[in-house]
């Protein structure tokens, strides 16, 4: 059994003390007769060009209410340090990686022991969990309507044959508006993507309609703290690095599959399942998906990551590969360069053989088949020119699967 000792994250207050209820939890005790707001999405049809759903603003769901709601939360003093006073910088260089002195996300708590080996792990109801949290820290719940527009409810009593999925704050915010997304959350299903789940996290970027609101999902070994299943979400008014590096289309035998769905692999970029950790970015409002199988955890377990890479304790989960980093000491901070981002993504990074293992797998699984001699064509989808910077791809060990 593979290991590793980390901080953990408290993404609810109720985290570290959540004995006993009469306080109105997500659990079978509270929810079902709550009261939260509710979002309904339109579900007939996905427009992914047109976010705005019937009568309400176009902008309502992403300002309204996820921003407009958290910040009432912050407001009410419900969140762990001021997230908008951390300092942010571009780190200068090719990629743009954007560094964030977080201090307060990791402070005062021991490290606690997590394994690394078992991507799929049963939900443990004496473990914490998310029918714990309090409803104070709910924003509003997000269902599927059966109108062919949005709507939204300021009140809204559960239906009996509904599971409410629940948008919630994350009290150790690493960004303005960081919430979580959690699916069926009476089900307690264990932090295991699933098709369903995943259209949820797909609709919530649809309705976003922001390229600066991204989704992100760690599985287990890869950074996830609760094994209790749940996306992040959070607005950051810059481009990510990851969804400005070149991509390389993979070419798809089309008599093999009607979908329309295009593969490429990240090219120039530091990083590259069956039981291999992985994370995953929904971006440009659900229409790219970034898969980052990964292998740091391991390697830590391991120990084979670099000593000085360890003592900054970061963990390389869905936003630090996508090249946000939230960095912990100040020195970190301000020392904080493109190399070191590059070095920190490389250990992330599967070898070259994994990698196309895993590709495999991918493809397997969406059965979906490689054209063999792939030839290489080149896109981006950014103004940014990084054809010069990529003429040495190879040199890296990895890239990833992008899903787009
Ligand atoms: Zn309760």
């Amino acid at each position: 059994m593979l290991t590793i000792k980390r901080v953990p994250t408290v993404l609810s207050n109720y985290q570290e003390n959540a004995s006993g209820c009469g306080r109105n939890c997500l659990g079978s005790c509270c929810l079902p007769v709550s009261k939260l707001p509710l979002y309904a999405f339109r579900s007939k049809e996905m427009h992914v060009t047109d976010p705005a759903g019937g009568d309400l603003p176009v902008d309502f769901f992403l300002n309204t209410l996820v921003l407009g709601q958290w910040e009432e939360r912050m407001n009410r003093g419900l969140f762990r340090y001021d997230v908008t006073a951390c300092e942010t910088k571009v780190i200068p260089g090719v990629h743009g990686f954007v560094a964030q002195l977080n201090e307060g996300r990791h402070l005062k708590k021991r490290p606690t022991e997590f394994r690394v080996d078992q991507v799929i792990q049963p939900f443990d109801p004496n473990k914490f969990n998310f029918t714990k949290v309090g409803q104070e820290e709910v924003l509003f719940r997000f269902e599927a309507g059966e109108e062919d527009k949005s709507c939204f409810f300021e009140s809204a009593p559960v239906d009996a044959d509904v599971l409410p999925n629940v948008v919630a704050i994350n009290v150790s915010p690493i960004e303005y508006g960081h919430v979580l997304l959690i699916p069926r959350v009476l089900e307690c299903l264990p932090q295991r993507i699933d098709p369903e789940s995943f259209l949820l996290a797909l609709h919530m970027a649809v309705e976003a309609g922001s390229p600066y609101f991204r989704l992100g999902y760690n599985s287990l070994g890869a950074f996830a703290t609760i094994n209790h299943l749940h996306f992040q979400a959070y607005y950051l008014a810059i481009p990510f690095p990851v969804e400005k590096a070149l991509t390389q289309k993979i070419k798809i035998d089309k008599d093999a599959s009607k979908s329309n769905v295009k593969i490429s692999r990240l090219l120039n970029y530091p990083v590259r399942d069956n039981n291999i950790p992985f994370n995953v970015l929904i971006s440009d409002s659900g229409k790219r998906i970034f898969l980052f199988p990964q292998c740091y955890a391991e390697k830590q377990a391991l120990g084979e990551v670099d000593q000085e890479l360890l003592e900054t304790q970061v963990n390389p989960a869905v936003w630090e590969i996508s090249g946000h980093m939230v960095l912990k000491r100040r020195k970190d901070y301000n020392e904080a360069s493109e190399d070191y981002a590059w070095r920190l993504l490389s250990e992330v990074s599967l070898s070259e053989e994994r990698f196309q293992e895993v590709k495999s797998y991918v493809l397997g699984a969406t059965g979906m088949m490689e054209f063999e001699n792939n030839p290489v064509e080149l896109t981006t989808n950014t103004e940014n020119n990084l054809l010069a910077a990529c003429t040495t791809p190879t040199q890296f060990p990895g890239g990833c699967l992008v899903l787009q």
